[in-house]
């Protein structure tokens, strides 16, 4: 075994042992570096996080996923001591939008509900009326019970939204998400000529364009089960390369194709889910550092939206 493993697998034995003394569960989000995902109790998208981290009875969750994840399982569970492995990994397209930009539309928009994307700050869903993911959006707009829809921060997932509910009109917000957004029409056009006859699956966060070439739209899971279970044995998967450990994970049998592009990390994955090490997450949990710590009223006013999405569904 050579020392880089070794140091692996030590350090994972080690954060397991805490975990147990400590009484820890350890949530890891899909695109997390695979060493993380495969010492977690759980690995999955935000909404199937936010739920484990509702119903856990552990006293402490080390969360390795970004900063706005951390906040919900605050929100949803605040008696639990909350650790975020790295307080440096926010979402950038979180960021995009503000508590005050949401006033100001309110303001021009009075007879609009503000639909807030999960991945939005614990400040942001202070002033939402329903968060959403993305395995949910379509059902929970569809029953809601107004015309108008505010809806931040995604402009990709928004307008994948509004062509399904067309009986409803959308303010967009502009943020977007930059490795989903990395993804051009061109290179999905080369991987489907390189391989015809495997089909497109595509994360909504990405282009129009994109999204509009894809064989199956969907959320992480959504996606997940399509690529595992469908037929063709090699599946071009368009979204953070994170997923392919799970991927191979659940059907090593198939082929998961994903793009080559280029960001400012060096390749298309998300630099901000990727600053959790297993380093971070050990010395975290071992000194009980880096508390996920939110002030009691905004606890209070960012529950709303996150419980109203789980009562709709
Ligand atoms: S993949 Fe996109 S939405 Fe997810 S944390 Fe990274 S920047 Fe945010």
């Amino acid at each position: 075994m050579n020392a880089v493993v070794s140091d692996v697998k030590y350090l994972q034995e080690e954060i397991k042992k805490l975990a147990s003394e400590k009484k820890a569960v350890i949530l890891a989000h899909y695109y997390q570096r695979p060493e993380v995902q495969d010492i977690a109790d759980f690995v999955g998208d935000s909404l199937e996080l936010a739920r484990k981290a509702k119903e856990t009875d552990a006293d402490i969750i080390v969360f390795c996923g970004v900063r706005f994840m951390c906040e919900t399982a605050k929100i949803l569970n605040p008696g639990k001591k909350v650790l975020h492995p790295n307080p440096e990994s926010g979402c950038p397209m979180a960021d995009m939008v503000t508590k005050r930009d949401i006033e100001q539309l309110k303001e021009k928009h009075p007879d609009a509900l503000v639909v807030s994307y999960v991945n939005t700050t614990a400040d942001v869903k202070t002033v939402s009326d329903i968060c959403v993911t993305s395995a949910n959006a379509v059902n929970v707009i569809r029953k809601l019970d107004a015309k108008k829809i505010i809806f931040v921060p995604d402009q990709c997932l928004g307008q994948w939204i509004a062509k399904q509910v067309r009986d409803k009109e959308f303010i967009m917000w502009k943020g977007f998400c930059p490795p989903h957004f990395e993804f051009t029409a061109q290179e999905v056009e080369r991987l489907k000529e390189r391989y015809p006859d495997a089909p497109v699956a595509a994360h909504p966060e990405c282009h129009p364009k994109v999204t509009e070439m894809a064989d199956f739209v969907g959320s992480t899971s959504q996606i997940i089960k399509y690529a595992t279970t469908c037929e063709a044995d090699k599946v071009i998967v368009i979204t953070e390369v994170g997923l392919k450990h799970t991927l191979k994970k659940k059907n090593p049998h198939k082929e998961y194709i994903f793009p080559e592009s280029m960001n400012y990390c060096g390749t298309v994955y998300c630099c901000t889910m990727k600053g959790i090490t297993l380093d971070k997450v050990y010395e975290t949990l071992k000194n009980e550092i880096n508390e996920v710590v939110l002030p009691e009223d905004v606890i209070e006013k960012a529950k709303k939206p996150i419980e109203r999405m789980i009562s709709v569904l």
